[in-house]
């Protein structure tokens, strides 16, 4: 505990001069008359303390200073200085006297000083408060104190003896740190806050860093594959390069030959051109001449005669097919049925037994060998074969065959055929003893197709696998069937006219040759 050594008033209330008040060790009582100034000391320790003048019985802090009197003038000031030992160090000042001061001045401001040093009435109340000495506290019972106290009621008095024992500054102390508890809780919070929001944004930080790590790799992979690539590519790039390369070497040399060639055709066209020129000039010279040009003339003369030939022949050609045409119909005087019915409704060329012509010696034969297709109807196409088949059909006039000759297709006969054709007593094939127009030729070649006439049954029956007849009607089929018997005839060919259809025949051949003869004797003037 600090211990007072002295007080020294100067100024102060009562004391006018420099007063030392001694603190002995002990205790220690100053007595006195009634307004001596006993309560004036106590006065003076509350003020150096900094207290404020209502606590000294002032209204106001510049009355504490003398005011004069008894041949005195008043103070200028009033100045208070208290000793207090510490030679134990209670006090954190390393000085075995402190002197705390305290001087106002008239106008009622207060200097305060700690060993001569001036500080601020908190470092006052800081030093004090250290060595136990609370100003607000009952370190100082100043007169009046105790009947003030008694007066009091009991919550208040509780409370001047807690501040006496230095509770109150405990509690506030308490109070204080409850509050900065409270603060430093919700510091906490906040601080907690913060941090989960500082975790998110780590977690989506990482998270975005872990994005951008792989990002960076699969770049580097890109980058890696694209180099690749590009590599590679070079790589078939270099060697079409060297493929066109070596093909475009290949084609200049080519290229080079073929021109040596053109140069050397080139001269060889020139030469043959001036050749050409001379031939062209030899030509004209000699056109000029007179007796060449007599020659040709002649000649061209001569040509056209034979010209003139081949017009006349051709023109008895014709007046030739025109009167075979003739005779042909004359021979149709034994029409059938169908083809009068016919007259009008199509144009029809006739039936198989009025187009054709036989010498009288093959005429059985023929008939056999045509058989039922004596009736069939030539027509010229299979438009009109479907109309007269219509027009047939819905008048009820029967039926009959039609041969449209844009649709028979041609026969070739096998040469099985042509073999047999060549044996002993076999006269030919049907087709090839008759006579008709050659118009007809598929027509025919259909009727009677490889059917061969032979002179008997003995030379007949030796042919196996082709239809014979014989000129006695036998019929002897493909298959080995024979037909034979009494032949009485229905559809009676017409042989009137044959003799002369053939002399027309034999005419036509010779113009045909003599017109052939004419036309080469014309090239070769020519
Ligand atoms: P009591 O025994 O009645 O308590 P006391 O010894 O305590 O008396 P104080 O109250 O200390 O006496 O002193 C009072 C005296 O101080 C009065 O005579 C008063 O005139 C004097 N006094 C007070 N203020 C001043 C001042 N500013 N200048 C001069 N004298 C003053
Ligand atoms: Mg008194």
């Amino acid at each position: 505990m600090a211990k007072i050594d002295k007080l020294i008033i100067e100024g102060f209330k009562s004391f006018a001069n420099k007063t030392v008040i001694p603190f002995y060790d002990g205790f220690n009582a100053i007595i006195g008359p009634n307004g001596s100034g006993k309560s004036n000391i106590v006065d003076a320790l509350v003020f150096v303390l900094g207290k404020g003048s209502r606590s000294m019985r002032a209204q106001r802090m510049e009355h504490i200073i003398f005011n004069g009197g008894q041949g005195k003038k008043p103070a200028e000031y009033a100045l208070v200085e208290l000793y207090i030992n510490n030679k134990d160090r209670t006090i954190n000042i390393d000085e075995d006297i402190i002197i705390l001061s305290r001087k106002v001045n008239r106008k009622g401001i207060s200097y305060y000083k700690v060993n001569g040093r001036t500080e601020t009435r908190d470092k006052i109340h800081e030093i004090l408060s250290k060595v136990g000495i609370d100003t607000d506290g009952m370190s100082i019972i100043q007169q009046g104190d105790i009947t003030r106290i008694i007066e009091m009621k009991p919550k208040e008095r509780r409370e001047v003896i807690d501040n006496a024992a230095g509770i109150k500054e405990y509690n506030e102390k308490e109070e204080k740190a409850k509050k900065e508890l409270e603060e430093a809780e919700k510091n906490i919070s906040e601080a907690k806050i913060i941090l989960e929001q500082k975790k998110e944004l780590l977690d989506k930080i990482k998270k975005e860093r872990e994005a951008a790590l792989k990002y960076k790799e699969l770049e580097e992979r890109a980058g890696f594959l694209k180099a690749q690539l590009a590599l590679s590519r070079l790589k078939s790039v270099e060697i079409e390069k060297t493929n066109l390369t070596t093909n475009l070497e290949i084609k200049e040399k080519e290229y080079e030959s073929l021109k040596s060639k053109i140069i050397e055709y080139d001269n060889i066209l020139e030469k043959k051109e001036d050749e050409l020129n001379k031939l062209e000039e030899e030509i004209i010279e000699k056109s000029t001449n007179k007796e060449l040009r007599q020659e040709i003339e002649n000649l061209s003369k001569r040509i056209m005669e034979r010209q003139g030939k081949i017009n006349v022949n051709k023109r008895e050609l014709h007046n030739i097919d025109e009167m075979m045409q003739k005779l042909i119909t004359i021979n149709q005087a034994n029409q059938p049925l169908s083809t009068k019915h016919l007259e009008g409704v199509i144009n029809h060329e006739g039936t198989i037994s009025e187009v054709i012509s036989v010498d009288e010696k093959f005429r059985l034969a023929i008939e056999v060998a045509a058989s039922s297709h004596l009736n069939d109807v030539i027509v010229n196409t299979e438009k009109d074969a479907i109309i007269a088949i219509n027009y047939l059909k819905d008048r009820r006039l029967g039926r009959t065959r039609f041969l449209p000759l844009d649709r028979i297709k041609p026969h070739s006969k096998s040469g099985k055929a042509e073999m047999a054709s060549k044996m002993p007593g076999v006269i030919g094939f049907a087709s090839d003893l008759i006579q008709y127009p050659a118009k007809y030729k598929n027509a025919i070649d259909y009727v009677f197709r490889d059917t061969l006439i032979a002179e008997d049954a003995n030379s007949a029956k030796r042919i196996r696998g082709i239809r014979v007849v014989t000129l006695s009607g036998d019929l002897f089929e493909a298959s080995g069937a024979i037909v034979g018997g009494n032949f009485r005839s229905k559809n009676k060919l017409s042989t009137i006219n044959t003799s002369e259809l053939k002399e027309l025949e034999r005419r036509k051949q010779r113009i045909y040759e003599e017109i052939q003869k004419l036309e080469e004797e014309i090239i070769e003037l020519n």
